[in-house]
């Protein structure tokens, strides 16, 4: 199958969801740049709002904004990038223009401050703190100078004092607005951070609710969930699964003789042989004390439940299951059932479990067929 072709919005904006808010905000910067610069050439240069010279100069600084940013962003290369965006720099660029304007062109300039601030504003959604910091002292730095270049040399229509002002004025918004910035970024990051947390302290939780502490073998919780589970999907797909009821030995002796010490030994050199030689689909819980429980996926057969546990048996003759009682060996009972369409779990767990109780009733060390 061949896969769909990207739809034409997939293609200029990106189809990951961050990507594609970062490609919006370029794609809508470009766009502004380009409308500012046809009202450029078809109406401010040729209406003589503006000289040739300084038209020119804007149409240099207006090329990136049109031209490079997008690109950048919707080929991936700023992904390298702490802020991978570039809103930082957008933002600054297109104050940078801001001030250009402001310091040369006398008209709208109450607007250009407006705009400047707006742009700011901008960044609260994505910048760092630290981000969030920086471009706005970098704004205030390019403000500055104009007041600084305009008390210096003559400028149009710039009369220093009412411009001091107007610029402290402005300065004064900027730093409250960076500084809320900076703030908005840092509560973003705490929420973050504690909802990182809490994803790790739910895996954690469910690390510790699905096994057993002893042993490692999934808990009898969640054994009975994944006991459902299988069954529902033999119910869809009619692939038959088996379950295994067992249970050691006279373990009470074990524990009796040696000590509870040793019991838990027994337990942890059982579960880790069992996992050994069972599938790595297979699934092993445990269902009580020394009792435990084995689903078998996609089994069709009984005889390989009894291949499986017969495997295990043989590895309990020669497994050292005590390290402080290294010559005691330990065997299980068991009783094996296939799922038989569409019986129940408890039915299917019912027949295992009289299978083990024959198992134990004949003697023991045995493995009996459900029926
Ligand atoms: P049978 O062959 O009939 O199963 O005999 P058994 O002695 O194994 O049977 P019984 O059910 O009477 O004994 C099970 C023992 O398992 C009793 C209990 O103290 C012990 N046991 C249960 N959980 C643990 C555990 O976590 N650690 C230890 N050391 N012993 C446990
Ligand atoms: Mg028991
Ligand atoms: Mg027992």
């Amino acid at each position: 199958m061949s896969a769909p072709t990207p739809s034409w919005s997939d293609r200029l904006l990106g189809t990951e969801p961050r990507m594609r808010d970062r490609t919006v905000m370029s794609l809508l910067g470009s766009l502004v740049y380009l409308v500012w610069f046809l009202v450029m050439v078809t109406f401010a240069i040729p209406q003589q709002r503006i000289s040739a010279d300084l038209g020119l100069l804007f149409a240099v600084l207006m090329v990136p904004g049109i031209l490079v940013f997008y690109p950048l962003v919707r080929s991936g290369w700023s992904q390298r990038f702490a802020d991978p965006g570039l809103i930082s720099v957008q933002i600054l660029w297109g104050c940078l223009i801001a001030v250009v304007a402001y310091a040369t062109v006398p008209t709208g300039r109450a607007a250009l401050l407006q705009t400047m601030g707006l742009a700011l504003v901008f960044g609260f959604m994505s910048l760092s703190p630290r981000a969030a910091l920086r471009t706005g002292l970098i704004l205030i730095g390019m403000l500055m100078t104009v007041l600084a270049i305009g008390h210096l040399f003559p400028l149009p229509e710039f009369r220093p004092t009412a411009q001091t002002v107007k610029l402290l004025a402005a300065v004064f918004i900027m730093g409250m607005i960076t500084l809320q910035s900076r703030k908005f970024a840092l509560l973003r990051e705490r929420v973050a951070h504690e909802r990182r947390t809490l994803a790790e302290a739910q895996l954690a939780l469910e690390r510790v609710t699905r096994h057993d502490a002893l042993t490692g073998l999934l808990s009898r919780l969640y054994g009975q969930e994944r006991l459902d589970q299988e069954h529902q999907r033999a119910l869809l797909s009619g692939r038959t699964f088996g379950v295994v009821l067992m249970d050691l030995d006279h373990f009470k002796q074990i524990n009796d003789r040696h000590g509870h010490q040793v019991g838990d030994e027994v337990l942890v050199a059982f579960a880790q042989a069992a996992r050994e030689v069972l599938r790595d689909t297979d699934l092993i819980a445990r269902w009580g004390g020394e009792e435990f429980l084995i689903i078998l996926p996609d089994t069709h057969k009984a005889g390989k439940a009894l291949q499986a546990l017969e495997r295990l048996q043989a590895r309990l003759r020669t497994t050292v299951v005590s390290e402080t009682e290294p010559a005691l060996r330990i065997s299980f009972s068991a009783g094996y059932a296939l799922w038989r369409a569409p019986e129940d779990v408890d039915v299917l767990l019912q027949r295992a479990d009289r299978a083990l109780y024959a198992a134990k009733h004949a003697g023991r060390n045995r493995c009996v067929e459900a029926n």
